[in-house]
């Protein structure tokens, strides 16, 4: 008996034990399972798959990623939950109080994939009450330093809009520390369609063996990459180096520090210590980043 082969390219959407499902370019989406050496295959990895007489389609290559996030399994084995990920959407709110070292930390995962940081500020109804004159600061910090900040509020959709147009093209991930807003948020960019991939992969077999996270469709040709182990992802594997590095408004200063592995911290002709004292970076991130240096 003849089998007619179809091929295509495509991206995955999530999965389940061995099993992938995949995405096509004409939006249909076919279930797959990858040839055994490609076992790390993740959602959002895009992927050559040709068909197969058993109905399961193979997956015979996976196209060179941008980047990955990777998690160490409770056994101590780095296991890639997400690929290919453009834009870091960094949510807190007025309450629970904003954590700025945390999101510093998140833009050090940023820096660190090679991808964008937008800090996003929910509960923007609450801002009145719960801001703080040295939230505001941060937040002006950010700014100054080239990092977008958007204020939404989920509850009459104020800055959704604006949030939609910078996710828009992008493979987006929305990070940060739980009751900031994240599924409310998610709940409001998503496309009922997307919500629809959701309860055919929540369908799929051993949906509780996820391995990765879920990829959804947005609307404005954008997506976005999620999962609780996506939500709460921090980078590992910190140096002193990998952490100055995620520090943009350091780089112009790191070449004139008097010695190359100075920690910007007690070392003497520290450029990045002096662009401080000349109010040239602000206070407020580089006490954090010594906070972060005396913790790693
Ligand atoms: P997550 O843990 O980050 O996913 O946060 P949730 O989306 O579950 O939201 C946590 C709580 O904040 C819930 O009680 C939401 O109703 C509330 N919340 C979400 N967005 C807003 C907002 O814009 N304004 C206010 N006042 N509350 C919000
Ligand atoms: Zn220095």
């Amino acid at each position: 008996e003849t089998h007619d082969v179809t091929k295509g390219t495509g991206r995955v959407i999530t999965r389940f034990g061995a099993e992938l499902l995949v995405r096509c370019d004409d939006k249909s989406t076919i279930r797959c399972a990858p040839k055994r050496k490609l076992e790390n295959i993740a959602c959002g990895d895009w992927v050559d798959w040709q068909s197969n007489p058993t109905g399961i389609a193979r997956v015979d290559k996976i196209h060179k990623r941008k980047n990955a996030i990777t998690r160490l399994t409770y056994r101590g084995k780095p296991r890639t939950i997400a690929a290919n990920v453009d834009q870091l959407l960094i949510v807190s709110a007025w309450l629970p109080e904003p954590f700025w070292d945390l999101v510093d930390r998140y833009i050090i995962a940023a820096e660190q994939l090679g991808a964008e940081a937008t800090i996003v500020i929910n509960k923007q109804d609450l801002a009145e009450q719960y801001a703080k004159q040295e939230g505001w600061r941060a937040l002006a910090d950010y700014e100054k330093i080239g990092y977008k900040v958007l204020h939404v509020n989920t509850k009459d959709s104020t800055g959704i809009d604006a949030l939609k147009e910078t996710m828009s093209g992008k493979t987006n991930i929305l990070l940060g520390r739980s009751g900031v807003g994240k599924s409310s948020i998610a709940n409001k960019i998503m496309p009922e369609a997307a919500i629809l991939t959701a309860e055919i992969s929540e369908s799929g077999e051993g949906r509780h063996t996820t391995t990765t996270a879920d990829l959804y469709d947005l609307a404005d040709d954008g997506y976005l990459i999620d999962s609780p182990g996506v939500r709460d992802y921090m980078p590992d594997n910190l140096d002193p180096i990998k952490l100055a590095n995620g520090y943009i408004e350091f780089q112009p200063y790191l070449n004139s520090c008097r010695f190359s592995n100075c920690t910007h911290n007690h070392e003497p002709q520290c450029s990045v210590r002096q662009a401080v004292e000349e109010g040239e970076i602000s206070t407020s991130r580089y006490e954090r980043y010594l906070d972060a240096l005396n913790n790693l």
